[in-house]
């Protein structure tokens, strides 16, 4: 097996190897390329320690990213590899990390470490695959199985849990029924784990081709990991179907999953994984949208961009489409007509400003009277044009 291993990534392994220390490739990028995938990274294990890599790599910039775990990025052919000594890990008193690490001499004990039999692979040029958990035959028949005994793998690492699901998302892999039985147990110790870290787990399920097969099979793990999630209860099903439509926008497809508890619940949700301001509001503001109700026809659509703007607008009609909403198409037809018309959707678009508005005094009175105005150009009852508006509102108080 020759697989088409980046010159960058080879120069390291064999620099580790003139100086007699052993490396290989390991981890995602070996599944990766035994998947015939091109690896995103590549990540390198090797039996020097992180001493003797610096020695080892002279001529290499190398960057001490976690040398307390082992690691060292190392800049070769302008691309990071990171490349970590053989480690078993410690106990794991919290579930979560491991007390300590150690450095081994052992190649098959750092793999024994690893999650699943597909993520415990590790290859070389010189000596070929190393497999001794039987990932190429887990990925052959497409499972994603636990090292070793799964309760016990769950049991040191709760977001285990989590990955599993995430791999079998994105590969779209069965999970191995004892590892998925386990994984039922374990859920509930997910909550252990930092809200980030679910967070970015989430997402990646979220992200992966096989979500709604996942989402559904494993719905009471997820119940029990992220338990803002319960209250979906029998809707659950629904939910998991529109979040699987939206796998190009993982933030989005979570909108999705949590919107039939309402936008204060999803924004209660992603505040709750510590999501950015700006995330949270994007998703609480396109379920809000949503339940508004989406326009019927052009001049609706002009008072729902007035209220929502065009990027939550864009994102509710993402959210009925993906819901199979028999509104979504007409919905989206008028958003798109809306903005086709270039009829104005916020006060920069109006053609009058502030200071136009002589008649009114200055002050809340005059944003009122700029507001109503703005609200009948959009729905079309008149035109965008300065003395049109001002003959509007010359007229009588705009309603
Ligand atoms: P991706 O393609 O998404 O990067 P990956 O398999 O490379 O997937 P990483 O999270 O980058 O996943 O981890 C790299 C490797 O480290 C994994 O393949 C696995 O061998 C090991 N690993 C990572 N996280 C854990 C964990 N929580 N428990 C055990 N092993 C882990
Ligand atoms: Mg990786």
């Amino acid at each position: 097996m020759d697989f088409p291993i980046p010159a960058g990534c080879l120069a390291v392994t064999e620099r580790l190897a003139s100086r007699g220390y052993s490396a290989y490739l390991v981890g995602g990028c070996v599944r990766d390329l035994c998947r015939g995938v091109e690896p995103h990274d590549y990540d390198l294990t090797t039996s020097a320690t992180p001493d003797e890599m610096k020695r080892a790599l002279t001529g290499f910039r190398v960057i001490e990213t976690g040398i307390a775990h082992g690691t060292l990025t190392v800049l070769s052919d302008g691309r990071p590899y990171e490349v970590t000594t053989y480690r078993v890990d410690g106990d794991y008193s919290d579930g979560r990390h491991p007390d300590g690490v150690v450095f081994t001499a052992s190649l098959e004990e750092d793999l024994r470490r690893r999650d699943f039999t597909v993520n415990a692979m590790a290859y070389s040029r010189a000596d070929g695959l190393i497999d001794p958990f039987g990932g190429q035959a887990d990925l052959s028949a497409r499972l994603i199985r636990a090292v070793g005994d799964p309760d016990r793998r769950f049991t040191e690492d709760s977001l285990r849990v989590l990955r599993a699901l995430r791999f079998s998302s994105t590969l779209g892999f069965s999970i191995e029924p004892n590892t998925a039985a386990a994984l039922f147990r374990l859920a509930p110790s997910v909550r252990r784990v930092s809200p980030e870290r679910i967070r970015e787990e989430l997402l990646k399920l979220l992200s992966g081709k096989a979500s709604g097969s996942v989402l559904q099979t494993y719905r009471d793990v997820l119940f029990a990991a992220v338990p803002a999630l319960a209250p979906l209860g029998d809707g659950w099903d629904n939910a998991a179907s529109a979040a699987s439509r939206l796998s190009s926008d993982p933030p989005l497809a979570l909108a999705a999953l949590a919107r039939p508890l309402g936008a204060d619940a999803t924004a209660a949700l992603f505040r709750s994984l510590r999501t950015d301001r700006k995330s949270e509001r994007r998703a609480s503001a396109a379920v809000a949208a949503y339940a508004a109700g989406l326009p019927a026809d052009l001049s609706c659509a002009g008072l729902f961009l007035v209220d929502f703007g065009a990027a939550v607008a864009r994102d509710a009609v993402a959210l009925a489409r993906a819901y199979r909403d028999p509104g979504a198409e007409a919905g989206e037809s008028a958003v798109a007509a809306f903005i086709e018309s270039g009829r104005p959707a916020t006060l920069a678009d109006l053609a009058v400003r502030g200071n136009d508005l002589v008649a009114v005094p200055a002050g809340p009175a005059r944003k009122e009277a700029l507001d109503a105005l703005l609200r009948l150009a959009a729905s079309g009852k008149v035109d965008n044009e300065r003395e049109a508006l001002l003959a509007r509102l010359k007229a009588g108080k705009p309603e």
